[in-house]
């Protein structure tokens, strides 16, 4: 694709990423194909090729950017579905964030917007601020049909609160072999900790010591999703000193992650830094030591496995771990290793509307993705639905009877660890 930068734009390192970046699309159409908001919508616009030039007019000019421009890419998914069917290698998802950045800089959103959004950031970052924000839902549900949808939005999916609590040192059960950090999470400390202490056990089973530093919390990924750069650059920078303070205290073999949307952030973490002085290393470091928690089980063994394939599983594939990180089917293999029945569901290519925030700033379109995930999903007669992301957990449970769960519950009970409370309900 052609480009008209001037010298003097084109000085700065960001606006010449986006440069080459834009010059590797051949507009081919090819994304096309396979961008969940163009399937629904048919708009140019709300394609990865659209958004593509809104973004190269809106960088060239550098000037504010405007209604329409915001309002496609507000749309996109950012499930990066385009990089993986893209034959030129585009890296949208850094064009996207050049994108979003100039957005937040200089569009001035309805007061309402700036509102929620600003609370979505305040809140859902910290988990005690999360779980007082559930209680408080509590009071405010009975009303929920006078408000405005995206509030409703946050309502419906209101999932319910942790109350056990994750230990802050794991050892290992027998002869220490390794020593990891589990990165825990923001909102999966708040309801998702059963999620943590299934990780936790796993590990420790399979003779890992585990550290879960107080002062490493949100990775900033929330942020970045909503175009807050300089808050997620801040927040991942607190993530990056808590893990570099425990790395002082002695080595770690690997950060283990069991949210796969963070875990896409995390490991771009190196170009995130990489004009930063100070920060570059650091950032490095700490991407390179970031591993899915099913990277780290091709890295221990999953050992022995007790089930005896009775148990039918449909295996959620979330786009943060297929288009993100590219790890693909990895966890659905190991699911089948540890002797569960698994079936791929049709389209698994495509996003079930989660990503991130996008179920609360954009409720319509995230919906229709859900049905259309679910429909697949009952269409394979599962038992349960597993996938490596509570957001795409929450996301689904909301809208189907089938238990949703993570692929370490199922991996961890298979390997003589706790049942999981989804299960033991429905009496497999
Ligand atoms: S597939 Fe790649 S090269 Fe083709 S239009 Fe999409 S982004 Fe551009
Ligand atoms: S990230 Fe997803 S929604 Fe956004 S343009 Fe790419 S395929 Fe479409």
């Amino acid at each position: 694709m052609q480009t008209r930068f001037s010298q003097k734009q084109l000085e700065d390192p960001k606006t010449a990423e986006a440069e080459k970046i834009l010059r590797n699309c051949v507009h081919c159409g090819f994304c096309m194909a396979t961008c969940p908001t163009y399937l629904l919508l048919g708009n140019e616009l709300d394609g990865p090729r659209g958004r593509i030039y809104l973004i190269k007019e809106m960088l060239e000019n550098d000037a504010p950017a405007t209604k329409v421009e915001v309002e496609h890419l507000d749309k996109c998914l950012t499930c990066l579905s385009c990089t993986t069917t893209c034959p030129s290698g585009v890296d949208y998802a850094h064009l996207l964030a050049h994108g979003r950045s100039h957005i937040e800089k200089t569009y001035k959103r309805p007061l309402t917007e700036r509102l929620f959004r600003g609370m979505l950031s305040t809140i859902l970052p910290y988990p005690n601020r999360f779980k007082l924000a559930i209680r408080a839902s509590g009071f405010i549900s009975p009303f929920k049909s006078f408000l405005p949808d995206k509030l409703r939005a946050m309502l419906d999916l209101r999932p319910p609160l942790s109350h056990e609590r994750a230990p802050q040192i794991t050892k290992a059960r027998e002869k220490t072999k390794y020593r990891m950090g589990l990165s825990a999470g923001c909102v999966q400390r708040a309801v998702g900790e059963h999620i943590n202490l299934a990780t936790l056990e796993f590990l420790s089973n399979h003779n890992v010591d585990v550290v879960m530093p107080p002062a490493v919390g949100c990775c900033g990924a929330l942020d970045e999703h909503m175009g807050k750069s300089e808050n997620a650059i801040k927040t991942a920078k607190r993530y990056i000193d808590g893990w570099m303070a425990e790395i002082e205290k002695g080595p770690l073999d690997a950060i283990v992650i069991n949210t796969s949307g963070c875990g896409t952030s995390i490991k771009d973490y190196g170009h995130l830094f990489r004009h930063d002085p100070v920060y570059a290393e650091k950032a490095k470091k700490v991407a390179t030591l970031a591993k899915d928690i099913s990277e780290v089980i091709t890295m221990i063994g999953l050992g022995e496995t007790k089930i005896k394939n009775t148990i039918h599983v449909a295996y959620h594939s979330a786009c943060s771990l297929n288009h993100g990180q590219k790890i693909g089917d990895l966890p659905a293999l190991l699911l089948k290793e540890a002797g569960f029945k698994v079936s791929h569901i049709k389209e698994s290519h495509i996003c079930c509307g989660s990503a991130g925030t996008y179920n609360i700033t954009q409720p319509e379109i995230a919906t229709e993705l859900r049905s259309r995930k679910i429909k697949n999903i009952e269409a394979t007669k599962a038992d349960v639905v597993a996938s490596s992301n509570l957001g795409c957990n929450i996301h689904l449970a909301s809208g189907t009877d089938i238990p949703v769960l993570h692929v370490i519950e199922l991996l961890n009970w298979a390997t003589g660890g706790k049942k999981p409370e989804a299960i033991k309900i429905k009496k497999m």
